[in-house]
């Protein structure tokens, strides 16, 4: 895949938004479209299946967890705001005129409002972009979840 072609893929942070649960265009919202579909009308089974497999009593809150990732509209960092609260990566790019935050010569600055768990990821993300590139940092990811 060429760069421009990731950028549609990896936010100026580094994560990848078509691996993200808020995703309007991703796998898990795909799949959860799909689950949702196969299930059909099974809460009629959820109900009767309960009484001698007591974990289907959970299955109406599955199923609107379920409802909730099928429903995701995020467009994406690239395409509009991110659901982080008070992200300011996406408009301080741009102000700087870079696609990733590796790219700043401020990188890393203190300037993020991440948590320090991804606070620890922005940087090392970044870091391995810069060290090998892009695209091969793109390669190297692809198949790891988003979630880790
Ligand atoms: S912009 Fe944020 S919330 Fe939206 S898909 Fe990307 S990472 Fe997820
Ligand atoms: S100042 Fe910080 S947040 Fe803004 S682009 Fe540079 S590294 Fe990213």
């Amino acid at each position: 895949m060429g760069y421009e072609e990731i950028l549609e893929h990896l936010a100026p942070c580094g994560l990848d938004c078509r691996k993200c649960l808020a995703s309007s265009s991703g796998e898990i919202r795909e799949l959860s479209v799909r689950i949702r579909e196969l299930l059909g009308s099974f809460d009629r089974y959820a109900e009767r299946f309960s009484a001698f497999q007591p974990v289907f009593r959970g299955y109406p809150q599955f199923r609107d967890l379920l409802s909730h990732l099928a429903g995701a509209d995020c467009p994406g960092c690239r395409g509009g705001a991110c659901r982080y609260p008070g992200c300011i990566v996406p408009a301080c790019t741009r102000d700087k005129e870079v696609d990733f935050c590796f790219q700043c010569s401020e990188f890393p600055c203190d300037r993020v409002t991440f948590d320090p768990d991804l606070r620890h990821r922005w940087e090392e993300m970044n870091s391995r972009m810069g060290e090998i590139g892009v695209e091969a940092y793109f390669q190297e990811t692809r198949d790891l979840p988003r979630y880790r």
